[in-house]
């Protein structure tokens, strides 16, 4: 598989779901081996997981006193688009704009604009089970012939345990907005968070209900939403995955943490393990 970038500039504006401020992008294509990065008032800040400064409710990214936020939709579809290399310009703001809350608008527009480059993309095969655990659940990485992501979760009061996976098709995660419990919207608001959330970017779940009056996507909508968020954030990693990554519950700080424990166990040159080919 050759790396991948886009063969045009692209421009987006939208609103960020946190901020409420108005954000401007520019995407521009990229020459092999540079990565995703981003490009906020003359600071470069690649898309890994070495500057991570914040996992609550989004990804936050930061290097220089420049930052990001909310990242991890864009970065999910560029993932799942193959698309290694490219830098992320703010013109204005530094949230990625949250658009209707999923990963839709940024697979409509960059899903006809990738080509492929001349250098082979650099994978991170994985050789043995690999897990890392929290209080609520874990994350677990098996060998695979391709890259398959699995997430096992439930909505309160909605849905009961169910599972769902991305094994190549887009189309099963892009849709999927993102989400958060009606109690919730207080703290959030609280906590400076969520301040332009609304229904129209996001699924607000009640007591039992779904308070958007257009209600879910799908009926498993918010458990897809945290498969592409699993997505965007293993792509933080700076590599493509082989393998099998499995979720149950895990949320940004528990992605955070199995790609920092993944990465650090696999990618130094001291392991015994060597997980890294480039074929
Ligand atoms: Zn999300």
């Amino acid at each position: 598989m050759l790396q991948k970038t886009i063969f045009e500039d692209i421009k987006l504006e939208g609103i960020g779901i946190h901020s409420g401020e108005v954000s401007k992008i520019a995407l521009h294509p990229e020459p092999e081996n540079t990565g995703i990065r981003f490009l906020v008032e003359g600071e470069y800040i690649p898309a890994n997981y070495r500057y991570v400064l914040g996992t609550d409710h989004a990804i936050l990214l930061g290097k220089g006193g420049k930052k990001v936020s909310t990242v991890e939709h864009l970065l999910a579809v560029l993932y799942m688009l193959s698309i290694d290399n490219l830098t992320i310009e703010f013109l204005r703001g530094y949230e990625v704009p949250i658009f209707d809350g999923s990963g839709y608008y940024f697979y409509k527009l960059l899903k006809d604009k990738a080509y492929s480059l001349s250098d082979e993309a650099k994978v991170l095969e994985i050789k043995e089970i690999f897990e890392v655990k929290n209080c609520k659940g874990y994350i677990k990485a098996e060998p695979a012939e391709g890259f398959c992501a699995l997430y096992k979760g439930y909505v309160r009061g909605i849905l009961e345990e169910s599972l769902v996976q991305y094994c190549g098709n887009a189309k099963e995660v892009v849709f999927a907005r993102t989400f958060c419990y009606e109690e919730e919207v207080e703290y959030l608001l609280q906590n400076g968070l969520a301040k332009g959330g609304s229904l129209k970017n996001a699924v607000v779940i009640g007591k039992g209900y779904v308070l958007n009056p257009e209600g879910m996507r799908s009926k498993d909508e918010p458990i897809r939403h945290k498969l592409l968020d699993l997505i965007g954030d293993l792509s933080l990693l700076g590599y493509r995955l082989k393998g099998r990554i499995f979720s149950y519950l895990g949320g940004h700080a528990l992605n955070y943490q199995f790609v920092k424990s993944l990465a650090e166990s696999s990618l130094s040159t001291t392991s015994k393990s060597s997980f890294v080919s480039t074929p």
